[in-house]
């Protein structure tokens, strides 16, 4: 970009979540009108695939930035409702933990609720702590409300929710959202990037088949590969493995099985943690481990056989390393 210059023309870098959710914001907020905003991705590369799981954050990005209609997002997407995720034999085998979003009990006069609960339950009182959600009640019985918005007193508490969702269909249904709003989206392969000399800003991006794409603010949304970020701009990476000592995936769909699930469950693995994430039409899988103690091949068996419904497709492997980069921009 070059400074004090009105940007014009904004080049998306990357059509997975992170590039479509970027194209719908731009066009839904600054619009394409006065400034001329490009999506770039390669069908050839593809998208990472995983990114079901998602948090209540999700619908101040859908309803308040982008105004989408919820039920018509759920149809789109596939998407099932998530109260909070369950945590099954972390602490022990056997042992569950259900983190629910929302509150727990109703604070009083300024003091947390925590603290009557404390000095209830050391007085006797026989139920647990996590009784006095909503969220973890309903998800217990299988059950999800929105919140009602009748007139009256309010019986019910907020019903704090997020969801499951098809990653590739939220970004084509994204996409389709975009491309009305007037983005453009351009199909190729990113071979090189050039710099303005003077201030080493992006100015260009090369394709494969030789076609110059030209912009004044660029986006990168091209997942782990950083084409601008990390490529050019050698952003850093600030590595988190001696805290999250996991670096590999292994993802795989299976059929749907028993009641539907109105939370994420992550289970405690001998090397690692599996994830199970129900949608309307599939439940995805995936094992999260560390290769140092268990190999692709037999993590990808354990995932196997440990399903809840018959596989649908080969295991897909992933690799990352935990972390964050230096600095985002
Ligand atoms: C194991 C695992 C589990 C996860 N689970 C969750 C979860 O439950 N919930 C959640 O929110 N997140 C989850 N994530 C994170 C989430 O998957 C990612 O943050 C998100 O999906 C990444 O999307 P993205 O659009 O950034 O990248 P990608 O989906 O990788 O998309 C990259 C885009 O860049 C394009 N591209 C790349 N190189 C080029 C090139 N040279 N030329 C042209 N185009 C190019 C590709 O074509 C593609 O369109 C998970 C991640 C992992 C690894």
């Amino acid at each position: 970009m070059i400074m004090n210059q009105r940007i014009k023309n904004i080049i998306i870098v990357g059509g997975g979540t992170a590039g479509w959710m970027t194209a719908a914001a731009l066009s839904k907020t600054i619009g394409c009108r006065s400034c001329k905003i490009t999506l770039v991705e390669s069908e050839q590369i593809g998208t990472v695939g995983v990114g079901e799981a998602t948090l209540p954050l999700i619908n101040l990005f859908n309803k308040n930035v982008l105004g989408l209609d919820e039920n018509e997002f759920v149809r789109e997407t596939n998407a099932t409702f998530k109260l909070g995720i369950e945590f099954a034999d972390w602490r022990k085998v056997g042992h569950s933990y259900f983190h629910p979003f929302g509150h727990i009990g109703v604070d009083m006069d300024g003091i947390s609720f925590m603290h009557y609960w404390l000095r209830w339950y050391k007085a006797g009182g026989g139920l647990d702590f996590s009784r006095f959600n909503a969220e973890t009640e309903a998800a217990r019985s299988l059950k999800f409300m929105r919140t009602t918005n009748e007139p009256g007193p309010k019986v019910m508490p907020d019903i704090y929710y997020a969801f499951h969702f098809d990653a590739s269909l939220y970004a084509a249904y994204l996409r389709r959202y975009a491309e009305k709003l007037g983005v453009s989206r351009i199909e190729g392969m990113i071979e090189s990037v050039n710099q303005h000399p003077d201030n080493g800003y992006i100015s260009s991006l090369v394709l494969k088949n030789g076609e110059t794409i030209e912009g004044d603010f660029f986006i990168d949304c091209s997942g782990f590969k950083g084409i601008l970020i990390e490529q050019v701009y050698q952003a850093g990476y600030y590595d988190w493995s001696h805290w999250l000592p996991v670096n590999r995936a292994a993802a795989v769909p299976c059929e749907s099985a028993g009641e539907l699930l109105p939370f994420t469950r992550s289970t405690a693995r001998e090397s690692g943690w599996q994830w199970r994430i129900p949608l309307q039409h599939r439940i995805g899988n995936g094992y999260v481990f560390c290769d140092q103690y268990i190999s692709e091949d037999e993590a990808a068996d354990k995932l196997l056989s440990r399903l809840d419904g018959r596989a649908l497709d080969k295991p897909k492997s992933l690799r990352f390393v935990t972390g964050v980069r230096k600095k985002a921009g």
